[in-house]
């Protein structure tokens, strides 16, 4: 367990948590730099609250270069009026500020990639300050919390909506109730790389229901995963009761990730040639990609297979790839 006389966060708030009203304020924390002796990193942050109700705490930019979120929240922040509330809703669209700032997805002050910095530490880095103040301010705050995610620079994916399995299973079934809520095009039971730091886990051990996103990918957004974004944050403070009106329903696939054979990984680097596209069915060895060497002309290209039978829902986005680089997933229609 945490040790329990951490000291306080340094960073403060410009808002009132407790306040009636729409605020837009900052999340100021104290970054002593070169360029700024007694500077500040100040985070966009919006509360709008009306009498007694559930509490939404939706964010964007964990990772500094997926967009879709950050697009639905600053819109979502401007324009949610609190007469329309009952609850609060507390919106954060660029979490990791300094590496939205950068279109970066880690952090270019301590290259701290805010989704494996959970619990953080209010004595750590930049990143790691950050997260305690989610871990111990803002994830209390919160009944429902919606973290937009899509794949960066480096991979692209089916738009979706996603929850985990979890040991509680009452906490399990509301959070799929918000995913089918949300109405993104393809709804995912999410299987993890490695769960440990994130965000969604710290959210999820608390008992909150925690609902997160893959909308797109490739360092920018389109008109369509934007809108996918924006309906489906008003659909889940309909669905959460925070605002009035019936959820915009939309069809959904639903998608489970079975096992880790759901992921591909290169293990030679070079030119990488696609044979399936995303939404494609794949059968166990198939081949999903070619990775061919630039060394040379004449040498064999390295096949990447599928492991499973399943529907390609992301893939490494640059046309050159690494040793390493996760290059395919794949999930099953459930
Ligand atoms: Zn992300």
């Amino acid at each position: 367990m945490r040790e329990q006389h951490l000291r306080p966060s340094p960073i403060s708030a410009t808002v009132d948590f407790e306040a009636d009203g729409v605020q837009h304020g900052f999340l100021r924390l104290p970054y002593s730099r070169d360029d700024s002796a007694w500077g500040s990193v100040m985070i966009p942050i919006t509360v709008v609250k009306n009498g007694v109700g559930p509490t939404a705490l939706f964010t964007g930019g964990n990772h500094g270069d997926e967009y879709e979120g950050p697009i639905a929240l600053f819109d979502l922040a401007r324009r949610l009026d609190a007469a329309e509330v009952q609850g609060r809703v507390i919106i954060v669209p660029a979490m990791n500020y300094p590496a939205f700032r950068d279109a970066t997805r880690t952090s270019p002050i301590d290259k701290g990639n805010m989704n494996r910095s959970f619990p953080g530490r209010p004595d750590g880095t930049v990143t790691e300050k950050i997260a305690d103040y989610f871990q111990r301010v803002l994830l209390p705050l919160a009944d429902i919390v919606l973290d937009f995610h899509s794949g960066g620079k480096t991979l692209d994916f089916l738009p979706f909506c996603a929850a985990h399995i979890l040991h509680d299973k009452e906490q399990e079934a509301s959070a799929f109730d918000f995913v089918k809520a949300f109405g993104a095009p393809f709804s995912m039971k999410m299987l993890e790389i490695d769960a440990v730091g994130m965000y969604d886990t710290a959210a999820e051990e608390m008992g909150k229901i925690f609902i997160t996103t893959e909308l797109g990918g490739g360092g920018s957004a389109t008109a369509k995963s934007a809108a996918i974004a924006k309906r489906g944050a008003m659909n889940v403070l309909r669905r959460a009761g925070i605002i009035k009106g019936a959820i915009d329903a939309q069809p959904t696939q639903w998608l489970d990730m079975p096992s880790g054979d759901c992921f591909a990984f290169a293990e030679d680097g070079g030119l990488v040639e696609f044979l399936v596209d995303l939404g494609e069915a794949v059968e166990p060895g198939s081949v999903i990609a070619r990775i061919h060497p630039t060394s040379r002309t004449g040498a064999e290209p390295i096949d990447v297979h599928a492991k499973m039978a399943g529907m390609l829902v992301a893939r490494h986005f640059p046309g050159l790839i690494k040793a390493g680089d996760c290059c395919a997933v794949l999930a099953v229609a459930v």
